[in-house]
């Protein structure tokens, strides 16, 4: 993954801990791990956001299956101790009608269980689009658990697709939307964005992700971004609809924009 991420000219990447629509992990190797940390300390990578499975759901009705995504959240912060340091982005989940109070409640719960054992990892609750029952799609429920945790190394992953399908329009006031979250949550527990266009309108809650510029947000959008000094520094994460040079044309065009003001 770090030799692939060179060649594209990244300096961060994600990647799944597990197979991302199922749960299934590889055994990891060591060696291969610590090779890994060394090639990009040379390379001056950032902090890595590794993301959990989509079918890990912390909130969902049956007991036996949240004790199942308990199990797997515990899984991930214990293989996240071969890259100590990094970050683990997940999406809090779905509460399938029980309610939001009952789904924070539950989220709370586990968090607070997979990380007692204090892996060297901070936890990154990721901003929802607000689809269906998904919890996360305003930043006082992210901001609820953080504090139900209560926990330092918790933190969040702002999905730019999702906020803006969420109702934050980051399209023509994104300062304000930054106020917001920092008047919530705080901006010091903004610590890794998501970069990607969405195929819907504002507020349209529907998570569907386009290439950068080719959708709703636009290529201004993310000249702002990258430019914006609340957010430099901060690992950015391509999740748009593409294979490799798609990425790395992405990449290129993203580092044109940083300095364009
Ligand atoms: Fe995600
Ligand atoms: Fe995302
Ligand atoms: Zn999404």
């Amino acid at each position: 993954m770090v030799e692939t991420a060179k060649k594209i000219d990244a300096n961060t990447f994600a990647f799944f801990t597990r197979n991302p629509r199922g749960s299934k992990a590889k055994q990891l190797d060591e060696t291969d791990c610590k090779e890994a940390i060394q090639q990009m300390q040379q390379a001056g990578f950032g902090k890595l956001v590794a993301h959990g499975a989509y079918t890990m759901n912390l909130c969902t009705a049956k007991q036996e299956d949240r004790e199942f995504a308990l199990q797997v959240l515990c899984d991930d912060l214990q293989r996240m101790a071969y890259l100590p340091g990094n970050y683990y982005n997940f999406h809090p989940g779905s509460h399938v009608g029980q309610g939001l109070d009952a789904g924070i409640g539950y989220i709370v719960d586990a968090l607070s269980q997979a990380m007692a054992l204090d892996y060297p990892v901070t936890v990154l609750l990721e901003t929802m689009a607000g689809k269906g029952s998904e919890v996360g799609g305003r930043f006082e429920e992210l901001k609820a658990i953080i504090d139900g945790v209560g926990k330092v190394n918790v933190g969040v992953c702002l999905d730019t697709c999702h906020v803006y399908d969420a109702g934050y329009d980051i399209v023509r006031d994104l300062d304000g939307v930054l106020k917001e979250f920092d008047r919530v949550i705080g901006l010091d527990k903004l610590m890794a964005l998501h970069l990607n266009d969405s195929k819907n309108p504002f507020a349209s809650h529907k998570d569907r992700h386009e290439c950068i510029g080719k959708g709703s947000l636009g290529l201004d959008t993310f000249r702002r971004i990258v430019n914006h000094p609340a957010l430099a520094e901060k690992p950015m994460i391509l999740e748009t609809p593409n294979e490799l040079p798609g990425y790395a044309a992405e990449i290129a065009q993203l580092r044109q924009l940083y300095g364009q003001t």
